[in-house]
């Protein structure tokens, strides 16, 4: 239940707020009591949210951004600073598929995409808000895996690699700082009901997915300051988190 939790006071950065996981995930933080920054490319998207949240008596701030936009995230960290100080909650979840394809066909331009999005904007915006986290009293990471990181699944390569190199960001960053108060987790939300998802499965029925605002729910809790679990997955299927464990 988000509700249950109380996130007044608090500041929210979610990237990929537009639509899908994103969207419902800064809708329910906002709706907790968090002043929600909602990141993405699409205006339309952005300015739904705002009204919604709005509508729901809460507060946001939109920050149209295209991610491989470098300096841009930094301006962001900045801009944090400069008007918070800190940040409470960080939900890293703006992500593209790439192409399923055999690896050999791959396109170099978009395997540099998938990587660009995926892996160096997640890194750089890490970087940018590490210190603003650090400054919150209960500071919580939550940052967009997929189950692919681990089945490396057939014709999946990009996007696979991609999410393995996500989940090694969170562990490290996970393990730098888990003498803080700050608790870093990676998620997986299993199939949903999104752009993404009909793009990676055309033939599916989406309706036989969860909507991605019952994903949403599920991930709530882990941006609760009572959360103490770090440098773990969060595995929506399942309702709880899962741990590592080393190759054999
Ligand atoms: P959607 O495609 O529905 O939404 C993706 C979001 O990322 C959009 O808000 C989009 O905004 C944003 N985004 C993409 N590219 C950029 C960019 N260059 N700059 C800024 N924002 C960008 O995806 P989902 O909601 O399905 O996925 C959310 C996360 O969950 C992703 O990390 C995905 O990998 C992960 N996931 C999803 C699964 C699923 O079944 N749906 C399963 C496993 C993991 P805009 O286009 O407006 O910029």
């Amino acid at each position: 239940m988000p509700h249950s939790i109380d996130l007044s006071g608090r500041t929210a950065l979610v990237t990929g707020a537009s639509r899908g996981i994103g969207y419902f995930l800064a809708k329910d933080l906002a709706a907790a009591g968090a002043h929600v920054i909602a990141v993405a490319r699409t205006i339309g998207g952005l300015e739904e949210l705002d009204d919604e949240i709005k509508a729901a008596g809460g507060e946001a701030t939109l920050v149209p951004l295209d991610l491989t936009d470098m300096d841009g995230i930094d301006r962001m960290g900045g801009a944090i600073h400069e008007r918070w100080g800190k940040l409470d909650i960080l939900v890293a979840n703006a992500g593209i598929l790439g192409v399923i394809s055999p690896i050999g066909h791959v396109e170099a331009k978009t395997f540099e995409k998938v990587m660009e999005i995926n892996v160096t904007a997640t890194w750089r915006l890490i970087r940018s808000v590490d210190p603003l986290l650090r400054a919150s009293d209960a500071g919580r990471a939550i940052v967009m895996s997929s189950g692919a990181a681990h089945s490396a699944r057939a014709f999946w390569a990009p996007y696979a690699a991609s999410k393995a190199a996500v989940e090694a960001l969170v562990r490290s960053w996970a393990h730098e700082t888990e003498n803080m108060p700050l608790r870093v987790n990676a998620v997986n939300p299993g199939a949903t009901r999104t752009a993404m998802r009909a793009q990676a499965m055309p033939g599916e029925d989406p309706q036989t997915l969860p909507h991605p605002s019952e994903v949403a729910e599920k991930i709530m809790p882990l941006a609760s300051p009572a959360l103490t679990e770090t440098g773990l997955i969060f595995d929506v299927c399942k309702d709880r988190f899962v741990h590592y464990r080393m190759p054999e």
